[in-house]
């Protein structure tokens, strides 16, 4: 792209001034800051609010892996920036940053191949939060889902819940990503991220590339909790047992498994829509086996829901057993998993200083 407008302007120069050439000489001068973006670049994060569990593994992780082995610019960030949206004590705060990091590697993300790095330590993402902030709406943040599920048993909501998705549009724009590989709940932030670099790029000239949801099929991306499954497994449910962790003993597998909510009929049949337990559980069944669900539902047609969920459990642990080993191996090595962050970090404030200087001239916060 920059060389063909480099050669437009080119061919201008040797013809006379039309208005077609005023224009294409704009559209050359709008299009500089592309240098750095023309390639895929991948970005995406995840906040230290405890441990990583299946969800975060389908619906993020996994794809992470696979988009850093195909090679490219990878960042990943654990944005403990986010994670004061809900309270946090400091100490387990700081522990959880170490363990989302450990998990990351030990989930296959190579801090050779990627930058892995903490949020707070790279301060352009407040920046140009706020930027990004006086160019959204009150309304437009009011309709997220995700507030209005988080913000729903509060008395009082915290402004940064409000605010979270535009900084969540600033860590993907700070890096002027290409491609954001997330869990479907988090469609409609991405929505507000597109949203938003059009409209600085309409406003202040082209500056972000528009970046891409990487989502996968929704129909078993979004893992459901194990106690309520009308909602996702998350970190923050107060319920542990609605979730299953990566580090999970086999014994705490075996035992969320079985508590995992059902109904009073005992056969194997995926009804996400009627039978929303027993089909979450195909679902995770399907995530790690590649099966196709119907072809589950064939093989344990003989055998009852409660006999059904220890199938479960024992798929569960075999394939998370050398995940949880790594993390613990990690976890023993604080100082390691501290670099790690200190070298991710030193990285990502050099890229995101980049596009903040950019950002500042645009709107006329410098003049150089
Ligand atoms: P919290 O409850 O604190 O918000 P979380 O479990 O939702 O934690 P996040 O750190 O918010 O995890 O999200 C990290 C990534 O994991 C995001 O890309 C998100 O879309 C994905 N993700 C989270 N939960 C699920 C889920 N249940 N199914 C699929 N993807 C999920
Ligand atoms: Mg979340």
């Amino acid at each position: 792209m920059i060389v063909s407008s480099r050669f437009l302007v080119r061919s201008c120069n040797h013809t006379r001034n039309s208005s077609l050439c005023r224009l294409i000489r704009m559209w050359h001068k709008d299009f500089r800051g592309l240098t750095t973006v023309t390639s895929r670049r991948v970005f995406s994060g995840i906040q230290p609010t405890g441990s990583l569990h299946l969800g975060n593994y389908f619906g993020a992780v996994q794809k992470w892996v696979e988009l850093q082995n195909l090679g490219g610019d990878t960042i990943f960030s654990i944005v403990d920036m986010h994670s004061i949206t809900l309270p946090q004590d400091p100490n387990v705060l700081q522990n959880n940053v170490l363990k989302v990091t450990a998990s990351l590697i030990a989930c296959g993300i190579d801090p050779e191949k990627s930058v892995i790095f903490q949020q707070s330590k790279v301060s352009q993402h407040a920046e140009l939060c706020w930027v990004l902030g006086c160019l959204t709406t009150m309304a437009r943040l009011a309709h997220l889902p995700q507030f209005k599920e988080k913000s729903a048993t509060l008395k009082e909501v915290p402004l940064g819940l409000y605010l979270y998705p535009v900084l969540q549009c600033a860590d993907i724009l700070l890096y002027r990503a290409t491609e954001v590989p997330v869990g479907e709940d988090q469609v409609q932030h991405l929505q507000l991220a597109q949203h938003l670099a059009k409209a600085f790029n309409n406003r202040f000239g082209y500056t972000f590339p528009i970046p891409r949801a990487v989502v996968g099929d929704t129909n078993v991306c979004r893992v459901k909790s194990l106690r309520d499954p009308s909602k996702k497994m998350s970190k923050s449910d107060v319920d542990s047992k609605s979730r299953i962790d990566l580090c999970d003993s086999p014994e705490i597998i075996l035992d969320k498994c079985q508590k995992a909510l059902t109904d009073f009929q005992s056969a194997i049949t995926f009804e996400p829509e009627h039978r929303a337990g027993v089909s979450n559980l195909i679902s995770i069944h399907s995530l790690f086996t590649g099966q196709e669900p119907c072809n589950i539902c064939k093989e344990y047609s003989d055998i009852d829901t409660g006999k059904y969920k220890l199938v479960v459990a024992n798929v569960i642990q075999d394939y998370l057993k050398p995940i949880r080993e790594r993390t613990e191996k990690l976890m023993a090595d604080p100082l390691y998993l501290q670099e790690i962050l200190e070298q991710g970090s030193r990285k990502a404030r050099s890229m995101a200083e980049e596009t903040w200087q950019d950002v500042r001239k645009r709107i006329g916060f410098s003049s150089q």
